[in-house]
């Protein structure tokens, strides 16, 4: 097993330097075992691209997964793929394309791992398609013991729906089984200026428009600066989209604000295999902007008019600080700690500019703005983080399983101490 040097322990978007006392790869699900029974304090650590505490253990452990020897399996009879806890959907959806299957969605970036994205509710978009986790079938998780502990939808509802969306406080994925479908094209069309009338009052239609949308927006200006529908092909694309017209050449998120596309997967309406379609950013190039911090929102779908007003109350503030907000819908799941918990959300995106006094200054307010609707945030991404308590209706059950899971606290930290188990901070 090797260990990682301390000089490297900065995230993805270089915003914080996690207080772990050490960082180990094991290199086998044993030498994991063996790691997590012996440390009082322990984290697995993803890929890195949380902007938030959720994966720090100050003064503990964290474990690296990427080196584990666990082998990428499909079973085609089953239709599900089963790897390792530290494996990024980059490193696998070639081969499940390859082997005639898909992922029934992706979120922006191929970049991340499948472990940290689903334990944190990480999603893409789709008005049918629920967060990443609800692909999950089975787990395989090492708990504070360093037992092993397996699973399924199938066989434990009693608690299946807390073990995927665990915030990283139950313990270690080592093994996670996956829905697979048959492996389908997509094509995108990007549209630009939506008048924001238009927006809030075709909401649905234009939702229906595809099988992922995103609207692009600064909350600022009159009009949503752009659409872009994702569509499992054949499809059939409109001309215009209420208004709004095809955009005269690919479009990164942050167009409005001057970012150029070369990162972005092909747009024009070309159809290609899912995993390079439904991800905004290509594998091999750094994603998004890059120098960004982000925060993100979920409120039910009925309130997404309400909400767009909250927002653009304060769009001026707002704009002063964002690269780009990105608005998307998720599907109802059953997950106790995911942002579609009991119900369709609309999901408000902030891609910020990397001022982090200024952003954290001015969420509170926005999470204020939000709080009459039940707002949920994003455990990945930066929040104040007061209104949670009210809008995460699976807390209680979540925290009962975490006491059975990890009686003595070995993967919490401060973060998940005041955010999950509602502690002051
Ligand atoms: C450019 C960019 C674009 C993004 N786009 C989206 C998007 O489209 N949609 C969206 O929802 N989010 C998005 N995110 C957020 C991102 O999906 C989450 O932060 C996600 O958690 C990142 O996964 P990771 O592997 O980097 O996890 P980390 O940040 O490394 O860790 C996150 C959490 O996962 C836990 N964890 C990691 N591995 C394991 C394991 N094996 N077992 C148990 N716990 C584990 C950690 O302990 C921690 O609690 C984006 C982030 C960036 C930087």
């Amino acid at each position: 097993m090797s260990e990682t040097a301390r000089a490297t322990r900065t995230n993805w978007a270089g915003n914080l330097v996690y207080q772990a006392r050490e960082i180990r790869a094991p290199r086998t699900v044993e030498e994991a075992q063996e790691l997590v029974a012996h440390a009082p304090r322990v984290k697995a650590l993803g890929s890195r691209h949380s902007f938030n505490k959720v994966a720090d253990s100050p003064d503990g452990l964290q474990l690296e997964l990427s080196g584990l020897d666990v082998p990428t399996t499909i079973d085609p009879a089953a239709a599900t793929v089963t790897l390792g806890g530290g494996v990024r959907y980059s490193d696998v959806v070639e081969q499940i394309h390859q082997a005639g299957f898909a992922l029934a969605n992706l979120a922006s970036l191929p970049h991340i791992t499948v472990a940290g994205s689903v334990v944190t509710g990480t999603h893409g978009s789709g008005q049918h398609q629920p967060g990443l986790a609800s692909a999950v079938s089975a787990v395989e998780l090492l708990t504070a013991d360093g037992e092993l502990h397996t699973f399924t939808r199938a066989g434990d509802p009693d608690v299946f729906p807390g073990v995927v969306v665990n915030a990283g406080a139950l313990g270690v994925l080592t093994r996670l089984t996956l829905d697979l479908e048959p492996a389908f094209d997509v094509r995108q069309d990007a549209f630009d200026t939506l008048h924001w009338t238009t927006a809030v009052e075709r909401f649905d239609e234009i939702q229906a428009a595809g099988y992922s949308v995103s609207m692009f927006t600064d909350w600022a200006r009159d009009a949503v600066d752009q659409v872009l529908l994702k569509n499992r092909v054949p499809a059939d694309v409109p001309g215009t989209l209420f208004g709004a017209v095809p955009a005269d050449g690919p479009r990164h998120p942050a167009h409005a604000a001057g970012v150029s596309s070369e990162n972005t997967t092909v747009q024009g309406g070309v159809p290609g295999p899912w995993y390079d379609r439904l991800p905004h950013f290509r594998v091999g190039f750094a994603p998004s902007v890059g120098a960004e911090l982000q925060s993100e929102y979920f409120v039910p779908r009925a309130h997404a008019a309400a909400a767009f007003d909250a927002l653009r109350g304060i769009g001026d503030r707002i704009a002063e600080l964002v690269l780009v907000s990105e608005i998307r819908t998720l599907a109802a799941d059953d997950l106790w700690l995911s942002p579609g918990y009991g119900g369709d959300r609309v999901a408000l995106h902030f891609t910020w500019q990397h001022r982090q006094p200024e952003v954290e200054a001015l969420l509170p307010l926005l999470e204020e703005r939000l709080r009459p609707f039940g707002v949920r945030a994003h455990w990945g991404k930066l929040l104040h983080g007061s209104p949670l308590e009210e809008g995460h209706s699976g807390l209680p059950k979540f925290r009962a399983l975490a006491q059975r899971l990890d009686p003595d606290g070995k993967f919490r930290n401060p973060f998940l101490d005041r955010l999950v188990f509602g502690e002051p901070a």
